[in-house]
């Protein structure tokens, strides 16, 4: 686990946090600055940096931090409303932590990307 990463940090416990969600896999925890009413990271415990980084038989990991954040969204009420899913990737897609994780956002009327 890289000492300097944040979300390595937080999933290893380095950073005392609350989780919504934790497995042998995965960690969910509220995001420090919340763009929706419910804001939730979906984090893999090993260090990624990117979705460029992903290797094919990450794809399990990967879609188990989907079912994850559908499971939360359940949990949180938004499931029927709805609510979305987003990976940031490098500077162009605004990415600022470099260990990869899915952002669950909803609670509120979201903007269309259009
Ligand atoms: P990115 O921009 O990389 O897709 O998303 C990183 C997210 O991590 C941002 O939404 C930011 O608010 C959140 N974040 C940054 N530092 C912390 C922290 O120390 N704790 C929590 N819970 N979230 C953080
Ligand atoms: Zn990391």
């Amino acid at each position: 686990m890289p000492d300097d990463c944040l979300f390595c940090r937080i999933a290893g416990g380095a950073i005392p946090t609350d989780f919504e969600h934790e497995d042998d896999r995965v960690v969910a925890f509220r995001d420090i600055n919340p763009q929706a009413p419910t804001h939730i990271l979906i984090v893999p415990k090993r260090h990624i940096a990117t979705v460029n980084d992903l290797a094919a038989d990450d794809a399990d990991l990967v879609g188990h931090m989907m079912l994850t954040a559908r499971s939360l969204a359940e949990n949180e009420g938004i499931a029927g409303p709805g609510y979305r899913l987003v990976v940031n990737c490098n500077p162009d897609g605004a990415q600022s932590v470099y260990h990869i994780h899915l952002h669950l956002m909803g609670g509120r009327q979201l903007r269309g990307l259009g």
